[in-house]
Order: structure tokens, then C-alpha cells, then sequence
């Protein structure tokens, strides 16, 4: 950490969690433990994925609203475009605000495992920023939405990407959410890029704890992401060696998210994949104690 503010000297950041809706009674309890650990760390919000093409809806909501009811923590809904007329969309959302959500994170979503071009359903939304102008007009909610430091995988340009971004602001959305990155200074310089571009809310890092990284890196050719060969360095050989490989992860998690702190970043928002050690130890490098547990 050469060059690094002393361990635990900036202030604790702001956090938010995201989860998954799971699929089976074993996923439901791994989720809830997750949850019940990550909680006492007092999270500005947590938010819960929606399955693609909306094949989670009613597991979302599920999860959704249990946190409403059960849990101390701030509930954001994901919510996409994918497959659903603007009917079908607004009736969900306001389902939500009906059931005590405040916060959606509005999103396009993508298309039907199989087909490889997005087509915007004929009588739906046809991108997030069509939502979140929808969603402006059905309740006030507060809406985030997604962000992506190496641009979106089919934007026409980076460019036009980033005007993408600044319609979905303008249209109502209050935080950005970017997909996980590894290289900082991809996001420093996206972080430019958007203030020249006029975009003055927070741009929250995504941050995801790589414990599997042959399955991260299949992944992140989909979505985009780069992954530096100096990781594929870092985790060479750990293929069968799970636990060496989540220290190697904590530590690359959390040099990471001091970079961040020390550029100034103050919120970082983590993909937690339902699994909460990781998360929680980088949480607490960053400063984060268990509510009513400050450090004296
Ligand atoms: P948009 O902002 O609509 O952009 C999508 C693409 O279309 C971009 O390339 C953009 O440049 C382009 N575009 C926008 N408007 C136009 C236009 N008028 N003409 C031409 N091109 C245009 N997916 C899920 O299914 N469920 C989830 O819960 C989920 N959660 C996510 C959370 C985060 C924080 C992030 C970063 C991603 C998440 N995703 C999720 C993935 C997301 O749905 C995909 O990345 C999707 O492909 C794009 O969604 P978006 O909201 O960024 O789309």
C-alpha cells in the first residue's frame, strides 16, 4: 500500500449491499445469513437484482419486501425494461411503493439467455432512461441507475454511452452504480469524464470480491469489464485451492478500495453474491464498524 493513508485513518465511507433473489430453500438461508451479518454495518441501502428478463419478478419482490418488514435496512428494488409492456413495469413498481419501497434501481436489463440483440418489447420501455422517466411519474421514488467506467458492451460509443448516462439523470436518476471495474484509474478517469459531462451525482463504485476467478472472467467477457493480466497472474494455480484464493481476493479487494478512499471516494457499493465474509472484512479495512461499535 506504498503511498496509502495509514490503515483505518480516513473516515468510514458510506455502503450499500446488493443481493440476489434466490432460487431454493438453501440459497433463501444463505441469503438471510448474509444479510443478518452485513446488517449490523449499517448500509445507506441494500439493493435486490431482478433475474433477466424480469424471470425474477416475483422472487425480488419477495426478498424485497421481507427486508422491508424484518430488517433495519433500506431496500432498493432493481426493476428492467426486458420483455414487460410500460403496464406490466409500472404495475410492479407500484407494487413497490405500495409495499414501503422507496428506491428502485432502474435499469434495461438484458435480453433472454439465447438471444444475442436487445429488441425493446413493442409496448415497453425501450432503456433505463425511458424508466426512470416513467417511474418519476407513478411515485418520487429515489431512483439509481447503472454506470459503466469502460463503457456499456453495445453502445454505439463511449461518447454516446455517457450522454445515455446523463439522459438517465436528467430524467430523475440521483446515483450512478458502475459495473465492477479492477483497473482505479479507468473509474478516476471516468469519474472526469462525467463531470465534464455536467453529471454531478455520485458515481458509486461497484466493487465485486473475486473468490472464483475462472467464473469472474467468463463473466466479465459479457459484461464488459476488463480483468488485468496482472490478476490472472495473482490467482494462477489456485484453481483448486479455494481458500488461498479468497485471501489472494481480500487482498486485492482491499487494496482497491484504499485506492478509492485515498482518491477521495466515499461510498462504494458491493456486489456481494450473497456471500458476506469477504464484504464484510474489506468493510471493515475501510473503517466500517458494526453500528454502536465505533472505534473510540
Ligand atoms: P441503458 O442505460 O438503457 O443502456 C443500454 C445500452 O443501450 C447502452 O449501450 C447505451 O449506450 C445504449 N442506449 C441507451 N439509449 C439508447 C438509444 N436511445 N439508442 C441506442 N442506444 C441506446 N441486469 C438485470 O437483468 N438485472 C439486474 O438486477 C441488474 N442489475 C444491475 C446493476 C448494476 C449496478 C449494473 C451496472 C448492471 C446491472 N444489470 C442488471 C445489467 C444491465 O441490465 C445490463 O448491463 C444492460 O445491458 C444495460 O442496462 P442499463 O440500465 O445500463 O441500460
Amino acid at each position: 500500500f506504498g503511498g496509502l493513508p495509514p490503515l483505518a485513518e480516513l473516515p468510514p465511507p458510506a455502503l450499500s449491499f446488493e443481493f440476489f433473489p434466490p432460487k431454493t430453500d438453501a440459497l433463501e438461508a444463505q441469503l438471510w445469513s448474509c444479510i443478518r451479518r452485513l446488517e449490523p454495518l449499517a448500509p445507506r441501502f441494500v439493493s435486490v437484482t431482478y433475474g433477466a428478463g424480469g424471470s425474477t419478478q416475483a422472487r425480488t419482490h419477495a426478498t424485497v419486501a421481507r427486508l422491508v418488514k424484518e430488517t433495519s435496512l433500506t431496500p432498493a428494488a432493481h426493476l428492467t425494461c426486458v420483455a414487460a409492456s410500460r403496464r406490466e413495469v409500472d404495475d410492479v413498481a407500484r407494487a413497490y411503493w405500495e409495499a414501503g419501497v422507496r428506491h428502485i434501481v432502474a435499469l434495461r436489463g438484458d435480453p433472454p439467455a439465447g438471444v444475442e440483440r436487445y429488441e425493446p418489447h413493442p409496448e415497453g420501455y425501450a432503456y433505463a432512461a425511458d424508466l426512470v422517466e416513467g417511474l418519476s411519474r407513478i411515485a418520487p421514488f429515489e431512483i439509481s441507475v447503472a454506470a459503466y467506467p469502460e463503457t456499456h458492451p453495445s453502445a454505439l460509443s463511449t461518447d454516446h454511452d455517457l450522454d445515455n448516462l446523463k439522459r438517465k439523470i436528467d430524467a430523475g436518476a440521483t446515483r450512478a452504480i458502475t459495473q465492477y471495474f479492477f483497473d482505479t484509474d479507468i473509474y478516476l478517469r471516468f469519474l472526469d469524464r462525467c463531470l465534464a459531462a455536467g453529471i454531478t451525482v455520485p458515481i458509486v463504485p461497484g466493487i465485486m470480491p473475486v473468490s472464483n476467478f475462472t467464473q469472474m472472467k467468463k463473466f466479465s467477457a459479457m459484461c464488459g469489464a476488463g480483468v488485468p493480466d496482472w490478476m490472472g497472474r495473482l490467482f494462477e494455480g489456485l484453481e483448486d485451492d479455494a481458500e488461498t484464493r479468497r485471501m489472494v481476493a481480500a487482498v486485492v479487494a482491499a487494496e482497491q478500495v484504499r485506492l478509492l478512499q485515498a482518491n477521495g471516494v466515499d461510498e462504494f457499493h458491493f456486489y456481494t453474491l450473497n456471500r458476506p465474509d469477504l464484504v464484510f472484512a474489506i468493510a471493515h479495512i475501510l473503517g466500517a464498524r458494526p453500528a454502536g461499535t465505533a472505534a473510540a
